[in-house]
Formats: structure tokens, sequence, C-alpha cells
């Protein structure tokens, strides 16, 4: 007679156990759920931090994959089978040009615009929603998405071969809907804004049994954000910055940040100290940021009208504990127009040589009107997180950006265009006498 092999023995106790409601705490089965019936508000994953204390150290960390998944305990999957695409570890990159632009000593660009596999910070959040997917059985996966939440579903799921049906806003850019079909889900394109997408897909997910990302995975998914405060501390050696610099959309990335820095420095891995948050939003899709102006701690919806569409969420759903951080933390939520959202994308690309989306133009934006008011200590260490990639969003730019001088391959018509790039201040070069 053979013995049965437990091969679950081999795995450590998951150092999740529950969900439980941000408000009242009131405790759940770890299912995909995501609000509570008696409070309403939302469900948040629940951790054993002696647990975690107990089986992390910075050398174990150091140790593991070049990937989230080197920070496993702090997420919510409970087997070792995770969907382990190469998220995460991206560049922490010290700014000198942009820096000095902006009379600061000590910025850092936490670079997402080339996180894998589809180039923006979703993959950190789907990663993790579509391993846990998995775990709760589901064979369909779905999102409402304003772009690049579908680009990332669609990938990874495709890796991990399950079927895919997405929801986008019908008048996303090319470059968007391009990066998702290519990976052939199905793609529903609804004509109406994201918080019409939003609604109609909380319906779907409750008739059609899908795991919905950010519906009914929304705990295990919006833990995915933290790795981006995990990555940073990590980066800087082992400590927290002292300004961070984040777009908003629901609130959910500004506001998993801190639940980072908040969970090493629990677990011993970081000493605590007090860390200013930023926020960006548009103009066009400000509500966050309108709260904060107007001092209130709940959110007027709005109807979006913007070029950054990545963020172009009108009725948030962290709103107000977005709100709520910027003040305890002596931070603010500032919004940029279209115009300073352009401009935030060309300084990054002609400063530091990365190409961002609108959500990281509006970022640099918001960063630069900060650093220009003063409101930013020029020692401090101060995070930029850039959320996704312009090749993604080459429609802002278009007709903001030089053309290539077409000539003919003859030295004299180089020499006629070189002049004219001279007159166009474009090239200071000169030619060395022979
Ligand atoms: C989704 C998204 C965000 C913000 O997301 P939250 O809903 O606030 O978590 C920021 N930048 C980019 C590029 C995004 O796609």
């Amino acid at each position: 007679m053979t013995q049965a092999i437990d091969t679950t023995q081999k795995q450590l106790s998951p150092t999740f156990t529950k969900l439980v409601s941000k408000e009242g705490g009131i405790e759940y089965e770890p299912k995909a759920l995501y609000v509570c019936e008696e409070t309403f508000s939302p469900l948040e994953v629940s951790y054993d931090y002696e647990a975690i204390k107990a089986r992390v150290s910075r050398a174990s960390i150091e140790a593991g994959p070049k990937s989230i998944w080197r920070y496993k305990p702090f997420l919510p999957v409970a087997t070792d089978n995770v969907i382990d695409v190469g998220t995460g570890m991206t560049p922490l990159v010290k700014s000198t040009r942009l820096a000095r632009r902006l009379g600061l000593k000590n910025l850092y660009i936490k670079n997402d615009a080339v996180n894998m596999p589809t180039l923006s910070f979703k993959d950190r959040v789907v990663s993790v929603a579509l391993s846990r997917a998995r775990e709760l059985g589901f064979s369909t996966v779905s999102c409402a998405s304003t772009g690049n939440l579908a680009n990332s579903t669609a990938a990874i799921a495709a890796h991990a071969g399950l079927d895919c049906c997405v929801f986008i806003p019908a008048d996303l850019e090319a470059g968007k809907v391009l990066g998702t079909l290519i990976y052939n889900p199905t793609v529903m394109a609804v004509n109406g804004n994201y918080d019409q997408v939003n609604r109609l897909c909380s319906e779907v997910a409750n008739t059609y049994g899908w795991g919905f990302v950010n519906i009914n995975l929304r705990p295990y998914y919006s833990e995915g954000s933290k790795t981006l405060g995990f990555e940073v501390a990590e980066q800087l050696g082992w400590q927290l910055p002292d300004v961070v610099v984040s777009p908003i959309a629901s609130g959910s990335l500004y506001t998993k940040i801190r639940k980072g820095f908040q969970e090493f420095v629990k677990v011993g891995l970081v000493d605590d100290k007090p860390v200013q948050f930023h926020g960006a939003q548009a103009e066009g899709c400000s509500p966050v940021a309108q709260a904060f102006r107007e001092g209130r701690d709940f959110i007027t919806p709005v109807k979006p009208n913007t070029i950054a569409k990545s963020i172009a969420i009108g009725n948030p759903a962290d709103g107000s504990y977005a709100v709520e951080q910027a003040r305890e933390t002596g931070g603010s939520i500032e919004a940029v127009n279209d115009a300073e959202i352009i401009e935030g994308i060309k300084l990054l690309a002609e400063t530091e040589g990365i190409f961002t989306e609108t959500a990281g133009g509006t970022t640099i934006a918001v960063l630069k009107k900060l650093a220009e008011a003063g409101k930013i200590d020029p020692d401090a260490t101060t995070v930029a997180y850039i959320t996704g990639n312009g090749l993604k969003t080459q429609e802002a730019v278009q007709g903001h950006i030089g053309e290539p001088l077409t000539i003919e391959p003859k030295l004299g018509s180089f020499e006629q265009a070189l002049e004219r790039a001279r007159t166009l201040e474009r090239l200071d070069w000169q030619p060395t006498s022979v």
C-alpha cells in the first residue's frame, strides 16, 4: 500500500483567515465578498501579524522572488500556487534633473510605467486578485476598467488560462483598447462613463458568478497596491520616505501605499516615522480634491471630463478615506488641468527619460505645483509614483510635441534641416572644425 503524500503540509498556514468590515469590525469568511451587509462599509483582509512577524525578516524578503511575491505573507493568497508573471520590483529612480528643476534634493520616481506584464501598476492588483480567484474556484474573471485594468486582467487571465470578459467605457484611448484585445478576451465597450460601467458590472457580478477583480474580489485586489509601499521602503534601504505623491482614482492605491508602510512598521521591518501623503487628481474629475479643499468628509460625485481617463472615476469608492488620510498626515489632494497634465508628461520625459501616461502627468504636475508653492521640504525624501506608460495614451500628447524633420538621403538636405532645427532651438550642436 502506498502512502498518500500530503502536499498541503509543505505549505505554511495562511497569514489571513477572514475579511473584516472597515467600519464596525464585523467578520466574514474570506470568500468573494466586498461589502458588509450590516454597515455597508467595504470589507478588508485581516492578517495575523504575529504569524507574519515570525515568518519574515529583511533577509528572507531579499532572498525571495524578484516580484511582488517576495511579500507573500502580507498578501491574501492561501496557497503557494500564485500567478507570478514578474509583476513588481520596478525601478526606484533617484532623480537628478527633475529634482534640480523643482528645487528638491531627495526626489525619487517609482517607475511602474515598466511594470510587467502590461506596463502599469494594475498588474500588481490583478496578479493578487486572479491568484485568489483561482483559489476560490472562479473559471471566468472580469473587471470594470478605466483602461489599464482591462489590459492587466486580460493578459494575466490569458497566462493563467482563465476565461475573461472585460468592460470598458467605449471612448478609451486606442492603445488601451488594442492592448486588451490582443489577449483575445471578450471586450464589452459600454456607451457610458466608468461609473456607469461599474454600476452595470455590479449587476453582472451578482447574477453571473464571475470573479470581478475590482468588485467581488476587491478586498484581495486592493491588497496588491500595498506592494508599492513595501518596495519603496525596501528600495530606500528599509526606511520610509517623508513625502509621497500618488494619483487618486478610486483612492485605493493612495490608501494602500500607507497600509503597506504601516504593516512594515507593525512587524518591525522599518522604523516608524511620519509620512506626508499628497494625492493627485485631474481638474476634470476631482471629487476627492474638491472634498479636501472644502473641508468635507463626504464625496460629491462628478461627471468626468478630462484627458486623464485612467483616473477618471466620478464616484470614488475610497474617496472619503483618502481625504481623511491627507488631513491626518499633513498632506493634501490637489487637482491640475489637462494642459498642466500634458506639461507634466513632457517634463518627466525630458528630464528623466520616462514616458508616462496621463495619470503620471497628473502626478508630476501636482508635484511641481507643491514644490513651487514651497509645500515640500527640499530635503525631504520624496517619492512620486508613476503608475502607467505613455505609449498607451498617445492621443494625449499628439499636437503638443515636436515633429521629425523629414529629409532626402543627401548631405545638403541634412544641413538645411539642421539650420532649421537650430532656429527652432531644438539643437545647440555646432560642427567641429576640421
Ligand atoms: C487605476 C489607476 C490609478 C489609480 O487607481 P485607484 O483606483 O486610485 O487605486 C492610477 N494610475 C493609473 C495609471 C491607473 O490605471
